[in-house]
């Protein structure tokens, strides 16, 4: 589209001329998704500060007949925050709406726009002696827009909950301009259907997300972090359980990973070193904190992990000394994606089956993978203690990348039906997008995707907001 399109002018007096973008050089990082996995082109980037002007650019979009794709940080992993390769699309990038807008000590609450980096939202709230326990490894980048979108997960599920539960109200435009606000920080409001949910995890199908209301909790006063060698997936959820058993709800996260995503990190990621030198098929990373004062929590989980020890459920456990020891653990677990990037072509799942099924399903689709590429890596790990896995694959040792992922279809077909046989879910953490959307028609509930596309009629009648996301175009 040319500088005289009609639509890019009103953007511009809407937002101002610096905050609409058209040129290929100055949309370039907005385009392209995380994993390059679907290059577009926009007819225009626009980056509104307000709510208001959110509210004006929807108008004008939907008056222009143009679909809005609303972005934040751009780390999505499934292809819903970047435009289609048709040019006619317009970015809506909540970046510029970055401002904490209340912090209330009392209450327990912050409220921030949409566009308030993740990162930023943990200090602020530490700033105040307060958690916000959202933590993933993109968090430096993605927004709390998109984290709502997405109903973001992340390490800290297992005692927090995820992005919906850390959620108390939410600001929103819906495809026809105008504002829904249900940002009041209540915890209790029992008035009619709960909307705010409907927009949580919407991929931005639904509305655009201005601001919302989040929970506070108690800062810890204390963290042990503990990484242990396991000798199978089970004696790894027994682990929890004893745990659990012991330090109760102070056990914050708990990770699992495969020796092959400790050996990839090795391989590629500098200083990165295994603490423990004993030989194991599968690692846990497990991190415990206290709130109250004075309980001396090292002695405890000590304790907790002699009994596991005596109860054959780990091999070996180191006990971080340090912050430094601590954080040098989990960057081996926060570089496992990018590790298994460098190492060649891979086909990713974002899994989850009940924690009681763990065990079972990668003992079923193991061997099935194995027969259909002999050789294949499976490059397991993920937040194991909410039955979440990245159930991943590389390539085998010098297979070649485009043979290795035009297999991607009989392997996702052979994931996603142990998967659903177990009860589980083709999507934990990263969403629907474009990636996940045949196999989420084939799996999902058939009532539900009926329901969910008469919502998206009532929302959003005429298919403009991230149209072909989640639910399919027709
Ligand atoms: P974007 O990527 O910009 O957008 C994601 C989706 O939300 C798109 O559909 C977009 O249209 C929509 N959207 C964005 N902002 C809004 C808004 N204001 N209103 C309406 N819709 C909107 N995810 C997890 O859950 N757990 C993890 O542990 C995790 N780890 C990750 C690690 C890495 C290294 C990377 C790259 C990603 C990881 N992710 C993880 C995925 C990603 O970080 C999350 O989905 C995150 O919540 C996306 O936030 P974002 O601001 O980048 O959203």
């Amino acid at each position: 589209m040319s500088a005289s399109d009609p639509l890019v002018e009103a953007l511009r007096t809407i937002a101002g001329p610096a905050n609409v973008l058209v040129s290929a050089s100055d949309t370039a990082a907005y385009v392209r998704d995380w994993r390059g996995q679907y290059p577009g082109q926009a007819r225009a980037v626009v980056r509104p500060a307000t709510t208001g002007e959110v509210s004006a650019i929807v108008r004008a979009c939907a008056q222009h007949r143009a679909a809005v794709v609303p972005q934040g940080g751009n780390t999505g992993l499934t292809g819903g925050s970047t435009p289609d390769e048709t040019g006619r699309e317009v970015v809506l990038s909540l970046r510029r709406m970055n401002r904490v807008r209340r912090v209330d000590a009392v209450d327990n609450t912050m409220t921030v726009e949409a566009g308030v980096i993740l990162q930023a939202v943990q200090q602020e709230a530490a700033r105040h002696g307060r958690l916000f326990p959202l933590s993933l490894a993109a968090e430096g980048s993605a927004t709390i827009g998109g984290n709502l979108a997405t109903n973001a997960g992340g390490e800290h599920v297992l005692r927090y909950g995820n992005m919906r539960s850390l959620t108390l109200g939410i600001e929103v435009v819906l495809a026809d301009g105008r504002v829904l606000d249900l940002l009041s920080p209540l915890y209790k409001d029992n008035t009619g259907y709960d909307l705010r949910d409907l927009f949580v995890g919407c991929e931005g199908t639904l509305g655009v997300i201005t601001a919302a209301a989040l929970r506070l909790f108690p800062a810890p006063r204390e963290q042990v972090t503990a990484w242990a060698a396991v000798d199978t997936p089970g004696h790894a959820v027994a682990l929890l359980g004893a745990l659990r058993e012991r330090l109760g709800e102070r056990v914050t996260a708990f990770e699992l990973l495969v020796r092959e995503a400790v050996a990839q990190v090795e391989r590629h990621i500098d200083g990165a070193r295994n603490p423990l030198a004993t030989p194991a098929p599968w690692f846990v990373l497990a991190e415990i904190s206290e709130t109250s004062p004075g309980t001396d929590l090292r002695s405890q989980v000590e304790a907790a992990l002699a009994h596991a020890h005596e109860q054959a459920l780990v091999l070996d456990v180191a006990i971080a000394a340090s912050l430094g020891q601590a954080e040098a653990m989990w960057h081996i677990r926060d570089h496992v994606p990018d590790a298994q990037t460098r190492d060649g072509a891979s086909i990713k799942h974002d899994i989850a089956v009940p924690l009681s099924c763990i065990a079972t399903f990668l003992e079923r689709a193991a061997p099935e993978l194995l027969a259909e590429i002999p050789g294949v890596r499976l490059v397991t790990f993920g937040h194991v203690g909410d039955g979440n896995l990245h159930y991943n694959l590389s390539k085998p040792v010098g297979a070649d990348d485009g043979s290795f992922l035009a297999r991607a279809d009989a392997v996702h077909d052979i994931v996603y039906r142990h998967v659903a046989r177990l009860g589980g879910s083709i999507s934990a953490e990263h969403g629907i997008g474009r990636a996940k959307q045949a196999a989420f028609l084939r799996y999902k509930d058939p009532v539900a995707i009926d329901i969910m596309r008469a919502v998206k009629g009532v929302l959003d009648p005429a298919h403009l907001l991230n149209p072909g996301r989640l639910l399919p175009r027709d």
